[in-house]
């Protein structure tokens, strides 16, 4: 616990995290390997928020191009990010991490609402808490909901993986051979770059309430636990 940097932490991690190689769905031996690297940093002791995205299964956007109701689109959205969060609680708890699931829409038979102090009062008691169902509004993102819960929570950072990408870079490094990689940058730099990282909902939030975000590759086994413990191994963006 001495050399980790960040004491609490809120790990945002999308939908295509939890889908593996097919990309789509939900694919339970990856999510295992996904919950074997969270053990490793439950058991350093930092306390660990994680905000499931959903969009291995569904985006209000995709649904709102071919014709649906935005807000509709986007509430059967937030209801794919609280099934991701359910599977990801299975594999947890299957290799021996306590959790608590909490929604922002009210589905009690399931999981317990999304309450401030209750989930802080988890994170103490070193539960694995997972916010599921985004802010609970349309229009948001889960990039959103990390950055609110950060800030609600107090933590000390958020925590991005990114499929198979190092860090934020100038432009795609899968297209453009010239892209530089940005160890450290503000979260200006990332509004002004319009370098999307998050979406500017989310980039604000962060900038505003003064939390770090550490871009890194989630598919090399060990990174989270390096970039808790503050080893560069990506972009960190702090400051505004
Ligand atoms: N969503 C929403 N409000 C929120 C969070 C999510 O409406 O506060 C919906 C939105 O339709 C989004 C979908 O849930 O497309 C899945 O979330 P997201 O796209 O953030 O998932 P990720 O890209 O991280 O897998």
């Amino acid at each position: 616990m001495s050399d980790v940097k960040y004491h609490r932490i809120v790990l945002k991690l999308s939908g295509e995290a939890l889908a593996g190689d097919q990309k789509f769905g939900i694919n339970p031996p990856e999510i295992k390997l996904v919950a074997k690297e969270l053990k490793q940093v439950y058991e350093s002791g930092v306390q660990v928020a994680i905000v499931v995205g959903g969009g291995n299964m569904w985006r209000g956007v995709t649904g709102e191009q071919l014709g649906m109701e935005r807000a509709q689109a986007d509430y059967i959205g937030m209801l794919g990010t609280i099934m991701n969060a359910l599977s990801l609680q299975d594999a947890l708890e299957s290799v021996g991490v306590p959790t608590r699931v909490q929604t922002s829409i009210e589905m009690r038979q399931i999981a317990e609402p999304y309450i401030r102090r209750r989930a802080i009062r988890h994170l103490e008691k070193g539960r694995v808490v997972i916010f599921a169902g985004g802010t609970g509004s349309p229009y948001f993102s889960t990039d959103t909901t990390a950055a609110l819960r950060a800030a609600e929570i107090n933590a000390d950072a958020i925590l991005m993986g990114k499929n198979g990408v190092d860090g934020v870079y100038s432009a795609d490094p899968n297209k453009d051979a010239s892209a530089v990689k940005f160890d450290h940058l503000t979260h200006m730099d990332v509004l002004e770059k319009h370098l999307h990282v998050m979406d500017s909902t989310a980039s604000s939030l962060s900038m505003d309430n003064h939390i770090p975000l550490v871009v890194f590759n989630f598919n090399k086994a060990g990174n989270i636990l390096k970039a808790v413990s503050g080893e560069s191994i990506g972009t960190t963006i702090e400051g505004d």
